[in-house]
């Protein structure tokens, strides 16, 4: 047997064509298009590719893209300053602050000068409550929804599996146990003091490895017909690694996202989605 590999950069596309397509038709009814707000602080190399990659994206969707980029030698105050126009600007449907922030920029700070109702990562505690309560909020953490949807449109079965998430990040590990719980799934949380990691994969009919730990995932943590999600990635020799071995664990799982062209890929086509959601709830809602 060999793993399906699963097309992150195929779905995405899909999914951005999708959002497109509801933005014809939100212009078409003549609805402003949405807005997104982005805060690039610093010359962070791979911040910027982020960014740019984000900018593309948007305006690809008909989506309007504005970019601040304050130096890298501004104060919190100076970005809290510039989240708050942003917030107040009633042309801005959703606006995000592009981490890391450089290190004088208290970034919690910056991270909740980011309204509820503006958050396009997801991350505001107000949203993140939400998930955490069993509920469906507007705007969910890019990359964890983009591994949910990964699984659902490649036909994974998720309620009454058993699914074992290694690593417990507040962007990625914690609320995609959260989302998976709530797809009724049984959810194992692993982390750095996990006892026996791999025995603790092998039970995982989907396994997700949100490490940062190039190539850690090998056969031994992989149960045969295995859904294996890697959302790794690390600067390797000028590529990005995953947390997966491929050439270990692609005989023995099920179903495998690769890196790049897996995960990737879908954490921008969610912000797309989310940026969507927060300018369809701030405008009318259609007649009829
Ligand atoms: P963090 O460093 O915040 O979290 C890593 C997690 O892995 C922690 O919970 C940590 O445990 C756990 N961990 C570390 N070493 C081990 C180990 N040996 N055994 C078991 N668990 C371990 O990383 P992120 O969640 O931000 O990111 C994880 C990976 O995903 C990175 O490679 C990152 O680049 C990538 N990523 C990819 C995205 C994409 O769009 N594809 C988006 C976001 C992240 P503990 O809590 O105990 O320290």
């Amino acid at each position: 047997m060999s793993a399906t590999i699963i097309d992150g950069s195929a779905i995405a596309k899909a999914i951005r064509a999708e959002i497109a397509a509801e933005v014809t038709v939100m212009v078409a009814e003549g609805l402003a298009a949405p807005h997104l707000g982005v805060v690039l602080c610093g010359d962070d190399p791979a911040s910027a590719t982020y960014v740019r990659n984000k900018g593309r994206a948007a305006e690809r969707a008909g989506i309007r893209f504005t970019l601040h980029t304050p130096g890298g030698d501004s104060s919190t105050s100076d970005i809290l300053g510039l989240c708050a126009r942003m917030r107040d600007d009633p042309d801005i449907d959703a606006m995000l602050v592009q981490l890391p922030l450089p290190r004088q920029i208290d970034s919690g700070a910056v991270l909740e000068a980011v309204p509820a109702a503006k958050d396009a990562d997801g991350f505001h505690p107000l949203n993140l409550g939400r998930l955490a309560a069993g509920g469906v909020p507007p705007v969910l953490p890019g990359t964890p929804l983009g591994c949910l949807e990964l699984l659902r449109r490649s036909g994974v079965p998720i309620a009454g599996s058993r699914a074992v998430v290694v690593g417990r990040s507040v962007i990625v590990g914690r609320p995609l146990a959260l989302l998976l719980v709530n797809a009724d799934a049984t959810v194992t949380v692993c982390h750095s003091k996990t006892r026996d990691l791999p025995g603790v994969c092998r039970e995982g009919d989907i396994l997700v490895a949100a490490i940062g730990r190039p190539g850690m995932i090998t056969a031994d943590y992989v149960k045969p017909g295995a859904a294996v999600i890697d959302v790794g990635t690390t600067p390797r020799d000028g590529q990005l690694a995953g947390d997966v071995d491929r050439a270990s664990v692609e005989p023995v799982a099920g179903w495998l996202t690769p890196v790049p062209g897996g995960v990737g890929p879908m954490t921008i086509a969610m912000l797309l989605r989310n940026t969507l959601a927060l300018a369809r709830a701030r405008r009318p809602a259609p007649v009829g």
